[in-house]
């Protein structure tokens, strides 16, 4: 029996309603605040990926999966959605003449990780990118239209943590403090963080070694060396979500796993996923574009990880999935009958959630399936009710004495008989 691959999961039946009410709320914030979809390909040239998120960082070293194809070509399935976003959008001309675009994309992600619970090899992300927007205004929008999201879906607990980058140039002379620093405390470095420190230093301060802790808590901070006018930056921002009434912890060692940020950088954290906890992370990518070929164009966004938010929202969400009604068709005539009522059904009233037995059988046998169906109502066609051009109406939930309906207002009926999961709502 050929298994799926480590680390991809199947959705399942059961599972699918979930996620497509998940995805219809994120949807339905996006466009509150006139955000558009793009969407681009699960594989791109694999030079994109190195070239933007960093060759020196965990995403390019260890979790691509890249292949060569039949043209001798570097291909990679994409681990994130950001350096495709970009890549399309001066593909196409959406980035050049300081326009301004507010984006979002929602699909699977690729990363060789070791799986566990809230890691994948293949997980989802949904993600939002703007651009032509430098404010700290624009960062606002952002993490206001996240939080919006965790408040339609009834989620809370989760903790807001915002850091600035400042430019390259702040980065680059806080860069040798830090070397200067960890050097002075190499025997305490582990083996990454060693590796890390002559290729990617900064990257040590988001390590999740433990026993790193004490050693990067008094590092020196970014902050203190941040440049002017990132420190203007951020300190408007916070003014921003103050004044929003949004609550915010600064996090000096939030650097974030990916090369391509400057100033701003935030996460949704919480504590109920174990080591998993980041929900949804995000940031200021200015000079992306302009590294990608693109004219300069100011950049932010953020990426939200769908398995994990499924995780704390779950039960939450109640999903109207389950048939309102199951229609039994015994004898030769109902059923040529049948398919045309069920028709009839679904033009009158397209809400209804309608399942029509297929492939004959007793009555006890299709009743069993109906039952088993979830519906909360049997319609029956027999010869009897054929020949009277009637519907037989068992309610399969509830203690209701069986209706004979007749087929011309079934319809009609119907709509009083489901008020307790109203066809015309979900
Ligand atoms: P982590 O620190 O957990 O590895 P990351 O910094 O690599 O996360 P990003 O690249 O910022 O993650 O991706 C944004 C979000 O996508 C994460 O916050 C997380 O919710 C989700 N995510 C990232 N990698 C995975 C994965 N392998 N499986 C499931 N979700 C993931
Ligand atoms: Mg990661």
């Amino acid at each position: 029996m050929i298994q799926a691959v480590r680390g991809m999961n199947d959705i399942l039946p059961g599972d699918t309603p979930y996620w497509q009410r998940l995805e219809a709320e994120i949807r339905g914030v996006l466009a509150q605040y006139g955000y558009r979809e793009i969407r681009f390909p699960i594989v791109e040239k694999t030079e994109l990926f190195k070239r933007s998120i960093g060759e020196v960082t965990d995403i390019v070293e260890k979790e691509m999966y890249t292949f060569e194809d039949r043209n001798g070509d570097s291909l990679t399935l994409r681990p994130e959605g950001t350096a495709c976003c970009v890549r399309a959008g001066i593909q196409h001309s959406l980035l050049s003449n300081q326009q301004v675009q507010r984006l979002w994309y929602m699909g699977p992600m690729f990363r060789h990780e070791r799986p566990q619970k809230g890691r994948y090899r293949q997980f989802h992300q949904v993600g939002v990118e703007t651009f032509g927007m430098s404010g700290p205004d624009l960062d606002a929008e952002l993490i206001l239209m996240s939080a919006r999201l965790w408040q339609r879906l009834g989620l809370d607990g989760l903790v807001l943590q915002i850091n600035s980058l400042g430019t390259a140039e702040a980065r680059a002379v806080y860069r040798e403090k830090l070397v200067a620093y960890l050097n002075q405390h190499r025997e305490q470095l582990d083996a990454d963080s060693l590796r890390r420190l002559e290729s990617n230093p900064l990257r040590i301060l988001d390590s999740k070694n433990p026993q790193m802790r004490a050693l990067v808590a008094a590092a020196p901070k970014l902050s203190e060396y941040l440049d002017d006018e990132s420190r203007e930056h951020f300190a408007t921002l916070c003014g921003l979500l103050d004044a929003a009434g949004l609550r915010y912890t600064i996090n000096p060692c939030l650097v974030r796993g990916l090369d391509y940020y400057s100033r701003t950088v935030f996460e949704w954290v919480t504590d109920r996923l174990g080591a998993q906890g980041t929900v949804c992370a995000g940031g200021r990518f200015d000079v992306l574009v302009e590294q990608l070929g693109g004219k300069p164009a100011p950049a932010a966004g953020f990426a939200i990880g769908l398995e994990r938010l499924l995780a704390l929202v779950r039960d939450q969400l109640q999903p109207q999935y389950l048939p309102h009604a199951y229609l039994v068709l015994v004898g030769q005539a109902a059923q040529a009958q049948g398919l045309v009522l069920a028709e009839r059904l679904r033009d009158a009233q397209p809400g209804l959630r309608l399942v029509t037995h297929c492939g004959g059988g007793s009555f006890k046998s299709q009743f069993k399936r109906a039952d088993k169906s979830g519906a909360q109502v049997a319609l029956v066609l027999g010869e009897n009710e054929v020949a009277q051009g009637t519907v037989g109406l068992k309610y399969l939930r509830e203690n209701r004495e069986q209706e004979i309906v007749s087929q011309g207002v079934l319809a009609e009926h119907l709509m009083g008989a489901l008020t307790s999961s109203s066809i015309a709502g979900k």
